[in-house]
């Protein structure tokens, strides 16, 4: 087996949503799937302190870990290459930029802001393309950590394949000087990801495609370091579900942890997120984490963005639900149940989710899909005015109707087969058909606009329950 050192590097900016948690994901699968020879690393990206959002490490932290991803190096875990924290690497960094000015391939930037807007309007003026490059002062200052340093480039086509884009090429024009270590002191990504990845040891890259035009450079840099350039795979962008734009906060790009919060299981989200852009080249839609790591593979990660449809995660959330065991699913639903229900018991619960398991798209339904189970529904007739064959009864029709049900189901058996029998023996004495009858005694011993099958609701509601709401609903008329 080929090792796998990969990493998520992002940025304390914020909290996670979907596109970067689905880079953390792809990168951790081909890390777990070169098992004891595969090392998933969490490193910290925080040189850019103007975008760095207090309280961002933890949050990405805890989205790993809700999802399951969890890393083998990093901030808190520490690892050969510690610290993973770049902001504690500065010196690291120096060293390299030292080498690089000491090979000529670094030039402390001399001009201020004014010089290089001059510089640029002069292109414009010529209507060429700005380049620093075109620049380079001929005898730079020493470099003393107060100005910019510069990467000298070395102009150049490039040839390069990446694992999900294939085969990529770029001239010369692409190559410029770029700034390696801010007036601030601190590395701009450009440079201190390379260095890190180098000296972490790093055998594949994934990132989003918004650093695919940077690449050049990169490879660049690479030649002046005398590194040899990790595998690149770039993941295509996450887009709203027009494929127009880019995803955004109104349509879905919110924290990754709101989603739980929301009743989303993480497999659920893990499926979901792995399936934005790859498939295994069948039909198959639903992946266990089991199942993510038999079947990854980066070659059949697609080209093209992918769309963020929240539909179909709702789905997959349901699908999933439906794979928990019973305890299982019980001790996740824990914060989700009324206080009624929690009032109830373990066992009354675990009897209720077990007949609604099917019905869940989220574990935050719970609450309005049992609550009739544990509290008193109010007879609500608006609920019989939105069923025409139950309007079209009248209250004449459906009196008599209620009165022979109360009979037949307190002279019942409470077992879903005993039930069942006595639902068809009613049937047959009052000549009407399951979507009329059964309709209204599930509406009358649950006032909800959806149940499981009736003979199953009737059986854990039991036979005292389900006669006094009878009797509440036939008073109520
Ligand atoms: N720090 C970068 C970001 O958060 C990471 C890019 C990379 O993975 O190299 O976008």
């Amino acid at each position: 087996m080929t090792i796998v050192r990969s990493r998520f590097a992002p940025s304390p900016t914020g909290y996670m949503h979907v596109g970067g948690v689905r880079t953390a994901l792809f990168s951790w699968l081909l890390a777990r799937q070169a098992g004891t020879d595969g090392t998933f690393i969490l490193r910290i990206e925080d040189t850019d302190k103007v975008r760095e959002v207090e309280g961002s490490i933890v949050q990405i932290e805890n989205s790993l870990r809700w999802l399951g991803i969890e890393w083998d190096e990093g901030i808190d875990k520490g690892g050969p290459d510690a610290p993973y924290l770049q902001s504690e690497r500065l010196t690291i960094y120096k060293e390299w930029a030292q080498k690089l000015i000491d090979s000529g391939r670094a030039y402390a930037d001399p001009y201020t802001s004014e010089e290089v807007e001059a510089f640029r309007q002069l292109a414009k003026d010529e209507k060429r393309p700005f380049l620093y490059r075109d620049h380079r002062p001929e005898n730079p200052p020493v470099w003393d950590g107060t100005q910019p340093l510069r990467f000298k480039s070395d102009p150049k086509p490039y040839k390069w394949t990446d694992a999900v884009m294939g085969e990529l090429s770029t001239g010369p024009d692409a190559i410029d000087d770029f700034i390696l270590v801010k007036g601030d002191g601190y590395p701009t990504y450009n440079f201190c990801h390379i260095v890190d990845d180098a000296i972490m040891g790093i055998t594949h890259v994934l990132r989003s495609q918004e650093f695919i035009a940077s690449t050049p450079k990169f490879l660049n840099l690479y030649d002046a370091l005398e590194v040899t350039p990790p595998t690149l795979a770039t993941l295509p962008y996450v887009m709203a579900i027009d494929g127009k734009k880019k995803l955004g906060k109104r349509d879905g790009a919110k924290d990754i942890l709101e989603y739980g919060n929301e009743g989303y299981l993480p497999e659920a989200m893990a499926n979901f997120l792995a399936t934005l852009g790859w498939n295994d080249g069948t039909e198959q839609e639903i992946f266990t984490i089991d199942e993510l790591l038999e079947k990854f593979s980066l070659d059949r990660v697609q080209k093209s963005p992918a769309r963020f449809d929240e539909q179909r995660l709702l789905w997959l959330n349901g699908q999933h639900i439906r794979l928990l065991s019973l305890d299982d699913l019980y001790i996740r639903s824990l914060s989700f149940w009324s206080k009624n229900a929690l009032e109830a018991g373990e066992a009354r619960q675990k009897q209720v989710l077990e007949l609604v398991k099917d019905r869940l798209k989220t574990l935050a339904d719970i609450p309005t899909i049992t609550d009739y189970f544990f509290e008193e529904p109010t007879p609500n007739w608006s609920m019989i005015e939105g069923n025409k064959q139950l309007v079209a009864l009248g209250k004449e029709g459906i009196l008599p109707l209620l009165q022979q049900a109360k009979v037949a189901l307190s002279e019942s058996d409470y077992t879903p087969e005993a039930l069942q029998e006595t639902l068809n023996g009613l049937l047959e004495t009052t000549g009407q058909k399951p979507g009329i009858l059964f309709s209204l005694i599930r509406l009358a011993v649950s006032w909800a606009p959806f149940s499981p099958a009736l003979n199953d609701t009737l059986a854990v509601l039991g036979k005292e329950t389900v006669i006094n709401r009878l009797e509440v609903s036939i008073n109520a008329l």
